[in-house]
């Protein structure tokens, strides 16, 4: 039965522990390592790769808004200095309509409620990882079947003018969900992912501030119990509807072959950016920018809650280098006619 409350409560098994407390349909624990949280995950999922994204996004987000630190690890990471880096700054009138987008169009087969889901505090944002294996998309700009591993988000700071990676005409949003899917079809598992030019499938959705957003209060309600880095709370029964969190219309979108936004920045990842935003109130941007960087019992003693940092800004900024073909699968107000071809972006 589901409640509001997310009281907690003993486990789901019954006992008792000091880690590990269940909460009313959602059992949370503080994991004491990263490893914990690595051995909870599907058979489905590889344990390394969650491991290696979350130690990869750990490492991105640092780096956010550190230009210096960003250039050390691209020395390192020959794909940051490559030409189809991400995000980009979409140009409408840089955008090509692909008839063949339309023609064969993108399917979201997201079938059912999450039943096997949790959520995370990686320290550098939240996490929710879909345990389920028939959520996937296919159709499109894709090849093959791509099956959905994790979303997550980046936001901004209090303001709510800025947060979104993608920017669209040079307009930034308050923040932006990633769908991330890896290719079932191309990759052995989603450890090799990374390694394929299009190994993954990322939908991004750019969220604006206005009316609450029904299916993301179920995170946002959960994320007091992951307030630091490293907490996780399962979601089994919250039934939450993947589809929902998406634009009612995801038949818009621009579509490129980019890179992932965090180290190592592996050019891997084909990305799907939603036309249309969703809603979301400030009171749950004010959840997400509630969440601290530091895991518990890392506080320095004595340091306050307040003196705490919070995950505020962890978004990669756009890259002026990107030198991608921009598709649109809808028709644009001045049409280009014929192929689509290279388009730069500048500053
Ligand atoms: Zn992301």
């Amino acid at each position: 039965m589901f409640e509001d409350s997310w009281s907690p409560t003993k486990n789901q098994d019954g006992s008792s522990h000091k880690n590990s407390t269940s909460v009313t349909l959602a059992s949370y624990h503080q994991s004491s390592s990263e490893d914990s949280a690595i051995q909870s995950a599907s058979d489905s999922e590889s344990p390394q790769y969650e491991l290696h994204l979350s130690k990869d996004f750990a490492n991105r987000m640092n780096m956010a808004h550190n230009p210096r630190e960003e250039a050390i690890h691209a020395a390192h990471n020959p794909s940051a200095g490559s030409v189809r880096q991400s995000p980009i700054d979409i140009h409408k009138a840089n955008a090509v309509f692909d008839p063949q987008l339309e023609q064969n169009p993108l399917r979201i087969s997201y079938p059912t409620k999450l039943k096997n889901c949790w959520m995370e505090n990686t320290g550098h944002t939240w996490k929710l990882n879909v345990g389920d294996s028939n959520l996937s998309i296919s159709g499109g700009p894709l090849f093959g079947r791509c099956q959905l591993a994790q979303i997550h988000a980046h936001w901004g700071g209090a303001d709510s003018k800025h947060g979104s990676e993608h920017l669209v005409n040079s307009k930034s949003y308050a923040g932006e969900i990633h769908f991330v899917h890896w290719n079932t079809s191309k990759c052995e598992s989603i450890d090799v992912a990374p390694l394929h030019p299009d190994g993954l499938a990322v939908i991004g959705v750019c969220f604006k501030i206005g009316r609450a957003h029904p299916e993301l209060e179920k995170l946002t309600n959960a994320m007091k119990y992951i307030q630091y880095s490293g907490q996780q709370v399962r979601l089994n029964d919250s039934k939450i509807d993947m589809r929902q969190l998406l634009p009612h219309d995801t038949s818009r979108y621009w579509t490129y072959e980019g890179s992932l936004t965090t180290p190592p920045y592996n050019d891997c990842v084909t990305w799907i950016v939603m036309k249309n935003k969703i809603e979301i109130s400030q009171q749950q941007l004010d959840a997400m920018a509630s969440l601290y960087q530091d895991s518990q019992d890392k506080l320095p003693t004595g340091m306050s809650m307040d003196q705490c940092q919070k995950i505020l800004n962890n978004y990669r900024p756009v890259q002026h280098q990107s030198r991608v073909t921009l598709r649109a699968s809808f028709q644009l107000p001045q049409r280009h006619e014929g192929k689509t071809h290279q388009v730069k972006f500048t500053s």
